[in-house]
């Protein structure tokens, strides 16, 4: 069956019955006999659709873990209660202390600050390694254990060449943890490229409605297993209402993604057109870095690009006159948003972009004519 169709149908209960799973509520469940308790049990131990107690997710979470499992490729997916929750848990499980782990220089900044804050704190040795790489010799530890990975990179979308650094890591015994929350389970799905690990923070285009919370993290091989016993030693799951909430939104996750691409395109245009633009930055474009690798393992784009204006540009007065993109952190919802940023602080190697103020945007699902004359207005009420 094909994938459309497939989000369709992710958790239908049986029929007669609803299309979706309902929200089941509940900490302990009740058995009858002891019997049923301890069968209960020793069932859950090897299957995770087994409804057993809250803490292991009721129905709801089951159906989410399965349907995340299946787009991503995994043998299996736990749940957690935000994105970040799920990149700590992960690392967690594959490095301990007096371990070394690599990791992308082009990673989304809480990662950074998680591995180089709790992860060095516990004893873990923490490295960055270039988003071209996929020899990593010279950065390689006896000690070395995992590999953290984001493609395309965080602000700035290199696209990282994982068959490639992947065919590397795999005859050395190197578990790759992939932070796939661009590609978000659709565009991209790094198990296939060789990770044994893909982290997604739902929160983005998987909930896609800017009210919901969420991380997931599918695997295959023996890392499912490593996940799993750090997921349930650990009690991390995902509320009901949450995990609901994060199936209504999957079963339109191609759809808006195809508008979210529609539209940052449109955008990407515009702004590469004017002369206030020093450079464009988006994955899909052939002149940035990483693109023809892009092209070739993800099968589009979403709806982020960044903008890197002329010196002097005031982005600040651009981004608070205009009308329909408001500032704001996160993206991945229906709304267009916009955020100044400064990549390259904090990073190691050094920007090979222009240099200018700098804004990551969101093209939304508004009619993109629309969005294009709201920039337009206020680039020209600026007077720049
Ligand atoms: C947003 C984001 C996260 C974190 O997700 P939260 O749900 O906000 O904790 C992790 N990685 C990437 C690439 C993100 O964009």
């Amino acid at each position: 069956m094909r994938r459309e169709t497939k989000l369709v149908h992710y958790g239908r209960p049986e029929m007669p019955g609803p299309a979706n799973p309902s929200v089941m509520r509940a900490s302990t469940i009740l058995h009858e006999t002891v019997e049923s308790f301890e069968t209960t049990k020793a069932k859950r131990d090897v299957d995770d659709s087994v409804l057993s107690y809250g803490r292991r997710g009721t129905t709801t979470a089951h159906a989410l873990m399965a349907a995340v499992a299946d787009l991503e490729g995994g043998e299996a997916c736990y749940l957690f209660p935000t994105g970040v929750a799920a990149l700590a848990g992960t690392l967690s499980a594959f490095v301990a202390a007096g371990d070394h782990l690599l990791v992308v220089d082009t990673v989304f900044h809480a990662t950074r600050k998680l591995c180089d804050g709790v992860l060095r704190r516990n004893g873990v040795s923490v490295d960055y390694f270039p988003w071209d790489a996929t020899d990593l010799s010279p950065w390689l530890q006896p000690e070395t254990k995992a590999v953290v990975v984001e493609s395309p990179g965080s602000q700035t979308f290199e696209a990282m060449d994982l068959p490639g650094l992947t065919c590397w890591t795999q005859a050395r015994g190197l578990t790759v943890i992939a932070d796939n929350t661009y590609g978000s389970s659709w565009l991209y799905r790094p198990l296939q490229l060789g990770c044994d690990v893909s982290v997604v923070a739902g929160t983005k285009y998987l909930g896609g409605h800017a009210d919901v919370m969420m991380g997931a993290a599918a695997a295959k091989g023996e890392a499912a297993a490593i996940l799993r016993e750090a997921v349930v030693t650990t009690g991390q799951t995902l509320a009901p209402d949450e995990a609901y909430a994060t199936l209504r939104g999957l079963r339109t996750l191609n759809l808006r993604l195809e508008r979210h691409e529609q539209n940052a395109f449109a955008l990407a245009d515009w702004f590469a057109a004017r002369r206030e633009v020093a450079a464009v930055l988006h994955p899909g474009l052939p002149s940035h870095p990483g693109a023809a690798v892009w092209d070739r393992d993800a099968e589009g784009c979403n709806g982020l690009f960044s903008v890197i204006f002329e010196k002097g540009f005031p982005l600040r007065s651009f981004l608070d006159r205009s009308e329909l993109f408001a500032i704001g952190a996160s993206w991945g919802g229906f709304e267009s948003v916009a955020l100044p940023i400064s990549p390259f602080q904090g990073r190691q190697s050094a920007s090979v972009y222009p240099t200018g103020p700098m804004v990551r945007l969101h093209a939304g699902l508004e009619h993109c004519d629309d969005l294009i004359e709201d920039l337009e207005r206020s680039i020209a009420s600026i007077g720049a």
